[in-house]
């Protein structure tokens, strides 16, 4: 029987976007399990759990399906890895020690590296050096920024870092992807940027949970002193959102990214979450609505489905239920729209006797 990573490759299947990474021994690429690129003998398949990993190990990414679009993944790992991750992504090393970040997660240095290790396959300066590349080769390709922007506002402490540190992971010079890419539509005093995510997501309902009233969310951003506007649609053909973020933003861009992938809890994995809300009686529901998010907060680190302390039976299950039970009450929440009141105080699934 084949192994399932790949029978995903096999498949191009998209649920697994994020959640894994191949890497093709012969060319020393490595790619997102949909990738269109003609597909390698199994023997030449390496599989990481994380784009850092596959870039430890020495491949660089794909330039047709571009890893670095691929949505992150929390749902499987433990709160610490996540919490660790989603700092990273936002910047926390960007200039600044492990050791920081560790205590800023109330552990110690050595137990924070071993989570990574375990969890991700990577050190935690990896993982941050493997964003900060990856973010600077979406910008390459996605915008016309100069080089010595696109370093800064990745993260890299200066140009020549920069540079030095691209052509030793990707063998090639940051000018190098700019050849014969096609021109990024732009608006004028804003910088276009994708923000993709595990197809279905609905929308609609998104949307309205954050308050907005049409077919986009606009927000004032506010990250350190840089303040500025953010615009964002959905591009539901292409499985992501498209966000006009206002030039005066980029040197906060990291933070501004994992705040608006947590906004749009865009690192969701919808089949995964969908089949475990069948299973507890909410098949119909979950063919309803599919790929509800629970909107998260663009200026912290607490998951959605984070308890009130003083919920102990909610804390009892709270391994079991994450993070379903955050998608379970947004999609009761969305079959009685007419019911006022807090879905924490109301819970009907609480209350089901099966899951008592
Ligand atoms: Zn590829």
């Amino acid at each position: 029987m084949r192994e399932p990573y790949q029978l995903a490759v096999d498949a191009r299947d998209a649920r697994f976007d994020g959640v894994f990474f191949v890497g093709i021994t012969s060319t020393r690429v490595y790619c997102r399990p949909a990738c269109k690129s003609r597909l390698a003998y199994d023997h030449h398949r390496r599989f990481f759990n994380s784009a850092a990993a596959a870039e430890r190990a020495g491949f660089r990414p794909c330039l047709r399906c571009r890893p670095e679009l691929a949505p992150g993944r929390l749902d499987a790992v433990s709160q610490l890895a996540r919490d660790a991750v989603q700092r990273i992504a936002a910047g926390a090393l960007n200039g600044r020690a492990v050791a920081t970040l560790a205590s800023e997660l109330g552990v110690s240095e050595r137990h924070l590296r071993r989570a990574l290790e375990r969890e991700l396959g990577v050190a935690p300066h990896e993982l941050a050096q493997t964003h900060r590349l990856l973010l600077a080769k979406r910008l390459i390709v996605d915008t016309d920024l100069p080089m010595t922007r696109v370093a800064y506002a990745s993260g890299f402490q200066s140009l020549r870092r920069f540079n030095a540190v691209f052509r030793a992971q990707y063998r090639m010079p940051p000018t190098a992807l700019r050849r014969g890419r096609r021109v990024p539509e732009q608006v004028e005093g804003f910088l276009r940027l994708t923000l993709s995510y595990r197809p279905p997501l609905a929308w609609e309902p998104l949307l309205r949970a954050l308050g907005c009233e049409g077919p986009r969310h606009e927000r004032s951003v506010q990250i350190e002193e840089r303040t500025g506007l953010v615009v964002v649609e959905n591009s539901a053909a292409d499985g992501h959102l498209v966000a006009d973020i206002a030039d005066s933003l980029l040197p906060v861009l990291m933070p501004l990214i994992a705040g608006l992938r947590r906004v749009f809890d865009l690192d969701a994995e919808p089949a995964v979450i969908g089949a475990h809300l069948a299973e507890r009686g909410l098949a119909e529901l979950v063919a309803r609505w599919p790929g509800v998010r629970v909107p998260g907060r663009f200026d912290g680190f607490v998951s959605p489905d984070e308890f009130p302390e003083t919920e102990r039976r909610l804390q009892l299950m709270a391994e079991r239920w994450r993070p379903w039970r955050a998608y379970a009450a947004q999609l009761l929440r969305l079959a009685q729209p007419q019911s006022s009141g807090s879905l924490r105080a109301r819970d009907p699934l609480l209350e089901a006797p099966h899951l008592a």
